[in-house]
């Protein structure tokens, strides 16, 4: 038979398949069976967004995980074998899981980090006011936001109220739909002339973001504060608090939307708090189906990243770092030596490229939405300043790790040089003497009461860090 000329490849096109890297979208590099298993995997994770909008629900979803799949509370006590599972639960905010690997500790351990908090709206420690016949919750924003994407958002108060007698009242309202929702309220255009004309910042700055939470008095008498009087006997009625209890309570509003399907094709996922439960369930997830790793596997939820990692729970705090201590103790290792030859995948997100917003991004060196797990060798601002900066020995072996088992992946910076700039946890466990860089989720309208992620490249991230888990 004769071969059609328009089929054979010219030397340009199979020298340019040698030699270039493939660009296609991933979604063609990947096959039929994996889009639909990223499907599957994501169901779960949309209801792991509904039911952890805080790092104190991420991390009790978290243990409630790690414990039906045979994880058990950490005694550093305790003799473990390879293959045992625990975990230690941080101050109900950020959790460790482990799995002991066949060499223990001796040959270092693979560390799989993600945060589990972001940016919210905290109520102040004195937080109920009336104004004008109207009751409102004065907050003070958590994490880096666009102040002006939060006003009429629909809200929900999550948190907790501790009490001096010890114990502890959990706050959830506004997810059901039958529940009641909050919100801050906006300036009509009608009257927003001026305020239209003021750059962003101060046409809507942090004392601005008042929350409604109430408008009928107590009863029809001209007392003073007779709404804020009603909402405190809710709150009473309720709760058994009062005013003064606020002093003692992490209580904060998130959006009060649930995640869904995002697109005609339904390819993405829209949701509050994608950055980062969308890495950190891809680790939780990782962890509880790696069984008998080589080296002992560290899945970390942390908190306190989205304000610079700083609190006994963020990964500035020294809480990883004992743990691993205790468990190179028990394998008679000194953990100094432990850290040193320790991996590490920082799971965070980056900013995918967005054609709306293309002049933020160098399109050479942008992640894309479905094109995988995306690897951030560096992040920071302002030549590199305050990052870690993968070393090129490091990338090569995660290289090596990833296509050795077709995940699909791609590189990514965070916007045009000089645009701005940030950072992850991955400089903190670099500065414990371990190789790391960010492994993650590509994410448009990062940080927005809904960010938008794809599920493929959700799956891909699960994929990333089972196989670095499980990598002999
Ligand atoms: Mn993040
Ligand atoms: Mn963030």
């Amino acid at each position: 038979m004769m071969l059609n000329k328009k089929e054979e490849k010219s030397e340009a096109a199979q020298l340019r398949e040698k030699l270039f890297r493939n660009k296609k979208n991933g979604c063609v590099k990947v096959s039929a069976d994996e889009i639909k298993k990223a499907d599957e995997y994501c169901e779960e994770y949309k209801n792991f967004l509904n039911r952890a909008k805080t790092e104190r629900e991420a991390a009790a979803y978290a243990v409630e995980a790690a414990e039906k799949a045979g994880f058990v509370e950490y005694d550093r006590k305790k003799k473990y074998a390879p293959g045992d599972k625990v975990f230690v639960n941080n101050r109900n905010k950020a959790v460790m899981l482990a799995v002991m690997g066949k060499n223990g500790t001796h040959n270092g351990v693979r560390l799989g980090i993600a945060h589990i908090d972001s940016p919210r709206l905290d109520l102040k420690p004195n937080p109920l006011y009336e104004q004008n016949n109207l009751a409102l919750f004065k907050t003070h924003y958590y994490g880096g936001i666009k102040k002006y994407q939060w006003p009429t958002v629909p809200l929900s108060l999550h948190g907790v109220i501790a009490l001096k007698d010890g114990s502890s009242i959990t706050v959830n309202i506004g997810e059901k739909e039958e529940e009641p929702c909050f919100c801050v309220t906006d300036l009509l255009p009608h009257l927003a002339v001026e305020q239209m004309s003021q750059v962003m910042t101060k046409a809507f700055n942090g004392e601005h973001l008042n929350v409604l939470i109430g408008s009928r008095p107590f009863n029809q008498d001209d007392e003073s504060e007779n709404v804020k009087l009603n909402i405190m006997n809710i709150l009473f009625e309720k709760y058994g608090i009062t005013e003064d209890d606020f002093l003692s309570a992490d209580l904060c509003m998130v959006p009060s939307t649930k995640a869904r399907d995002l697109g005609l094709d339904r390819s993405m996922i829209g949701s509050y708090g994608h950055d980062d439960r969308v890495c950190a369930y891809p680790a939780l997830t990782a962890a509880i189906d790696a069984e008998m790793p080589e080296s002992t596997i560290i899945t970390v939820l942390t908190d306190r990243e989205e304000i610079g990692s700083d609190g006994n729970t963020g990964m500035k705090s020294t809480f990883m770092f004992d743990f691993i201590s205790d468990l190179a103790s028990a394998d008679g290792e000194e953990v100094r030596h432990v850290m040193a030859k320790s991996t590490c995948l920082s799971a965070d997100v980056n900013a995918a490229f967005d054609p709306t917003y293309a002049s933020a991004f160098e399109a050479n060196n942008s992640c894309y939405i479905n094109n995988g797990a995306v690897i951030t060798k560096y992040t920071g601002s302002g030549g590199k300043y305050s990052t870690s900066d993968a070393s090129a020995e490091y990338m090569a072996y995660i290289r090596k790790v990833l296509d050795g088992k077709n995940v699909l992946w791609q590189t990514g910076e965070l916007g045009k040089v000089d645009g701005g700039g940030g950072g992850t946890i991955a400089k903190f466990v670099a500065n414990l003497n371990a190789d790391v860089v960010d492994l993650g989720v590509p994410v448009l309208s990062m940080h927005a009461p809904m960010e938008i992620v794809s599920k493929l490249d959700v799956y891909m991230t699960y994929r990333a860090l089972y196989e670095f888990y499980m990598y002999k």
